[in-house]
């Protein structure tokens, strides 16, 4: 690959061109080498490997500099798992503004980081730790400039959480279709995009209707819903591992053994749906909600492809969703390996199409003119 200014000018195959000095190469040897991996939707400023509720609770009062290390040591994880291009999904003290602001001001090889600040929520419902509270239309529009000001896109929290003891959504949903619609268009005519945390049907119609531009989490999709975010083009982000994390650990919440039941029936009504919305043309992106009880930053990202792929998607839609499908929705650079593109490559010891049960541990990582092996 011949690379200049960080962008790849041509590919070679064969002996080295003689004009080329062994200085002006750089060995990176691979297996497999694929553009770096996309998680599109994680909380950097939170710990999913802290599994104590206790602690879990006591830190959302720590003080910035703890949750900055915190995000920090998020953001190094990911790096280390191949992830190139991070979203935040939220934060109420604004750690993810600060890092998007450190990752790019840095000179070391750091992911992107994509940040909405704050998302929107309605008094009271769910979303506290990451959303500002909006009642009225001029409190929404007002809200939606102001937090764009500085927002990557603006996230909506469209619904409450799912209660796995009755297998439902909690409250109906905290916008209903004309305020959604007053959401997305108000974004739009800014020039920004939206994503919605939604799950249930209730609020997967006000998703749908109103047009968000990508449904979060989307438990409880139905073929109806699917078929409007196909002709709509929406996305949907499935994040697998909060849920699968619960369901496979239950003796850390303290599950029935009927919440158990549940957990299995909504991941595999899941599984079913990423099917579906692979057949429809959905545009499916991987992201993993890493920060939620139990997912960890990198890691679970893996686990989000694998996923997919045990729902049934083909090996190379699952990369696409953790790699090309999210940088094209988001109008980021291509990272595709063809000629002038943007260098952001990882190199696997192994292919996944071979052997998909492999480590997945990249042996280096890409980017502009810089490389580190890990
Ligand atoms: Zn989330």
């Amino acid at each position: 690959m011949l690379i200049e200014d960080g962008s790849i000018k041509d590919i070679l195959t064969g002996e080295l061109p003689p004009e080329f000095k062994s200085d002006d190469v750089l060995t990176e040897r691979a297996a497999y080498i694929m553009p770096g991996l996309v998680e599109a939707h994680c909380h950097l400023f939170l710990d999913g490997g802290e599994l104590d509720f206790k602690k879990r609770s006591e830190y959302l009062k720590a003080d910035e500099n703890e949750m900055l290390a915190v995000a920090r040591r998020n953001v190094e994880a990911s790096l280390a798992t191949g992830i190139t291009l991070i979203r935040d999904a939220g934060d109420k003290w604004g750690i993810n503004h600060r890092i998007r602001e450190e990752t790019a001001a840095s000179d070391e090889l750091v992911p992107e980081v994509r940040s909405p600040g704050l998302g929107i929520r309605k008094p009271k419902r769910y979303g506290g730790f990451m959303a500002r509270e909006v009642e009225t239309k001029d409190e929404i529009l007002a809200a939606i400039k102001d937090l764009l000001k500085t927002g990557d896109e603006l996230k909506i929290l469209l619904t409450g959480i799912i209660d796995f003891e009755t297998g439902t959504v909690k409250g109906k949903p905290q916008f209903d279709v004309d305020e959604a619609k007053l959401i997305v268009a108000t974004a739009h005519d800014l020039g920004y995009r939206t994503f919605a945390h939604c799950s249930g049907l209730a609020g997967l119609d006000v998703a749908a209707a109103a047009g968000v531009d990508s449904v979060e989490h989307g438990f409880f999709m139905t073929r109806d819903i699917l078929e409007i975010l196909a002709e709509k083009q929406i996305a949907w982000v499935p994040t697998f591992s909060p849920v699968h994390f619960q369901w496979a650990r239950p003796e850390i919440v303290g599950w029935s053994e009927e919440s158990v039941d549940n957990l299995r029936r909504i991941l595999d009504s899941h599984s079913e749906h990423i099917k579906i919305a692979d057949e429809l043309g959905v545009p499916v992106v991987v992201g993993s909600d890493a920060g939620s009880h139990g997912v960890r930053h990198g890691s679970a990202v893996i686990d989000e492809i694998k996923f997919l792929v045990e729902a049934g998607m083909s090996m190379a839609k699952a990369l696409n969703a953790a790699t090309s499908l999210p940088r094209r929705l988001w109008g980021n650079t291509s990272a595709d390996i063809k000629p002038g593109h943007k260098v952001e490559i990882i190199g696997l010891p192994e292919s996944p199409f071979e052997n998909p049960a492999m480590s997945w541990q990249p042996s280096w990582v890409m980017m502009g003119n810089d490389s580190i092996t890990l």
